[in-house]
């Protein structure tokens, strides 16, 4: 007999960023893991199996959070006046350095996994440190927890602190230690994590490069953030085009399935390429404020058709909720409007479709409720005041703006209660 579950309540759902699908009062059944379909009633072939009731209460596909730092999560809020390279060297390195500690690691990322978790993010693009060996109790918390996610331990071999960096050799082995211990996961797997191009050696890029490709590994980074980055990349690879071409020449730029975090500076050749290699771009708005990076111009983007989705960015981003990156994303696409009133705001729906069903796309069929995508989901509890009053999308937009975890009663991954 096949898995099934019947989860009754109101549904809602983006298949198009355009606008929301919703069913009223509804069952919906998953067969496996997978959405089946969602019903006015029971259908008879289901009746007799299991049934939550969910009553009045709002289900939505849980978050996908494509971008964060599990190692700087007790930094979160914290130097938030600073810009990003002096950031980066006043609080970040001495806070990854305590992941080196084992005990430290699973300590702090089981503090991160839980807060994670209970704020509805329900897979994630990770990077945990340099630390081979705390990115080990990383992909063994996130397994304990159940959720999808990918795992990057943080490759770095030159311009930061000594205390973690690594040799090349050193950084590429311990790589290769997590692909081949992990690379058979479930939901849990190994990317390739070029912390960004200047703390890596070309060498370093380009032995990345060749563990992706000849894995068939997703690739993760930082790209084309902040100005004085920029020039930096220019500084140091003297050959490139661009910002993007130093990973592109290395394999890590689409070759196989890529994220790339912020690209909010790329010039006519980088967007055509980052389009053409089907790359997937993380906005983080709270971090392009907090560290002043700038805005990325996400209507232009997506009017030329390249594929966007949202991080955190934990702990450039302040909030580990991603319904708070998805204000933020609205919020900052306003203030570009006010400035050229051609760049249209986003829309509620158009900000919840990337942070659920654009980004989920990444790990496949995840973040909507059509027919066969993985029923991943979360049942939102707001005040009868609230529900009674308002109608069903209005709801969602007060969770969206004003909720939070407590808000958040039950998670669902491929159709398991957690
Ligand atoms: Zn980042």
């Amino acid at each position: 007999m096949k898995n099934v579950l019947i989860v009754k309540g109101h549904f809602i759902y983006t298949k198009t960023p355009e606008r929301f699908e919703v069913y009223e009062s509804s069952c919906l059944v998953s067969v496996d893991g997978k959405v089946e379909g969602i019903y006015p009633v029971i259908p008879d072939r289901f009746k007799g199996c299991p049934v939550h009731d969910y009553g009045n209460r709002l289900v939505i596909p849980g978050f996908v959070d494509l971008h964060l730092h599990a190692a700087q999560f007790f930094q979160s809020g914290i130097g938030m006046t600073k810009q990003l390279l002096d950031w980066l060297s006043d609080y970040t390195f001495d806070l990854e350095r305590e992941f080196q500690n084992r005990k430290f690691a699973r300590e702090a990322y089981t503090c991160f996994a839980e807060k994670l978790v209970a704020c509805g993010t329900l897979r994630a693009c990770i990077f945990a440190s340099s630390s081979t060996a705390g990115t080990e109790e990383l992909f063994e918390v996130l397994k304990e927890k159940r959720i999808g996610a990918y795992v990057g331990k943080v490759n770095m071999d030159r311009n930061a602190p000594d205390f973690i960096i690594e040799t090349t050799e050193e950084s590429l082995r311990g790589t290769k230690y997590l692909i081949e211990k992990y690379q058979g996961e479930n939901r849990v797997k190994p990317i390739i994590t070029p912390r960004f191009a200047p703390t890596s050696t070309p060498e370093l890029l380009k032995g990345l490069g060749d563990l992706a490709v000849k894995y068939d590994l997703p690739v993760q980074s930082h790209l084309s953030e902040n100005m004085d980055e920029i020039r930096w990349v220019q500084d140091l690879f003297k050959g490139a085009k661009n910002y993007s071409d130093v990973y592109f020449k290395n394999n890590l730029f689409g070759q196989t399935k890529t994220v790339m975090a912020h690209g909010i500076y790329l010039d006519d050749d980088e967007k055509a390429l980052v389009k053409k290699m089907d790359l997937m771009l993380a906005h983080c708005p709270d971090s392009n404020i907090n560290v002043r990076s700038g805005i990325m111009p996400v209507r232009t983007y997506l009017d030329m058709g390249i594929k966007i989705g949202l991080g955190s960015d934990i702990a450039g981003g302040h909030k580990i909720g991603l319904n708070e990156a998805m204000v933020r994303a609205i919020q900052l696409s306003k203030l570009l409007n006010l400035e050229n009133d051609k760049l249209k705001p986003l829309t509620v729906s158009e900000a919840f479709y990337m942070g659920t069903k654009s980004g989920g796309s990444f790990f496949g069929k995840i973040g909507s409720f059509e027919k066969k995508f993985c029923f991943d989901a979360l049942v939102l509890e707001d005040d009868p005041m609230i529900a009674q009053r308002y109608s069903l999308e209005d709801r969602l937009e007060k969770f969206i703006y004003a909720g939070d975890d407590r808000n958040i009663c039950a998670r669902y991954v491929e159709g398991k209660k957690l």
